[in-house]
């Protein structure tokens, strides 16, 4: 008998603070979050679900006024706020999520692989005690997080897949690059941005 390889489902920043609404808003975020929580309420089949939140509480020069939006921000994802928490179309499958990650609490942390969950386990550790070897990955921002923590998947010997069309990215030029070194760092690219709902 083949022995199926572990696969787990990676939810990156699926937070209101990133959709439309929030603080730092993502066009067709809303739409993503809502995409993936259908994805997760069906039988989906994934052996693990984990979620990524940015957690922050003091992150210096990642917040700033008058932002750049490529290496400084307006303030986003405060940690306690409404907003950073898991985004509404998530939260009545929270039974379906097994771990949860928060990252970035003092200090930018564009990669999920930043993060703990609350017991202060990484999700490198959590993986490998899932014996997961694939890495599905979905969320927000495409050209961002979603970038940073697939590149960081692929350095630590996982396959990785970003989902494409559960994704959205903040600009198409930055996410045309993504793309470009997402496919040179062998990440597997599936689907296309999908359609927004207007
Ligand atoms: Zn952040």
């Amino acid at each position: 008998m083949i022995k199926q390889i572990k696969t787990a489902l990676l939810i990156v920043d699926v937070q209101p603070t990133f959709c439309e609404g929030g603080s730092l808003p993502v066009d067709g975020g809303n739409l993503v979050a809502e995409r993936i929580g259908d994805l997760l309420a069906r039988d989906h089949g994934y052996d693990m679900v984990v979620t990524t939140q940015d957690w922050h509480i003091d992150p210096g020069k990642h917040f700033n006024q008058n932002p750049d939006f490529v290496n400084t921000w307006p303030r986003h994802g405060v940690a306690g706020t409404a907003e950073a928490e898991l985004h509404p179309s998530l939260v009545p499958l929270a039974g379906k999520i097994t771990f949860q990650i928060k990252k970035g609490e003092y200090e930018a942390a564009y990669s999920g692989f930043e993060g703990v969950d609350g017991g202060g386990t990484s999700l490198d550790e959590i993986l490998s005690m899932g014996n997961i070897k694939r890495i599905e990955t979905a969320g927000l921002a495409f050209d961002y997080c979603v970038k940073e923590t697939a590149l960081d998947g692929v350095k630590l010997g996982y396959e990785v897949i970003v989902l494409k069309s559960l994704t959205a990215p903040v600009s198409q030029e930055t996410a045309a690059h993504a793309e470009l070194e997402l496919q040179s760092a062998g990440v597997q690219i599936c689907g296309n941005f999908s359609e927004r709902r207007r």
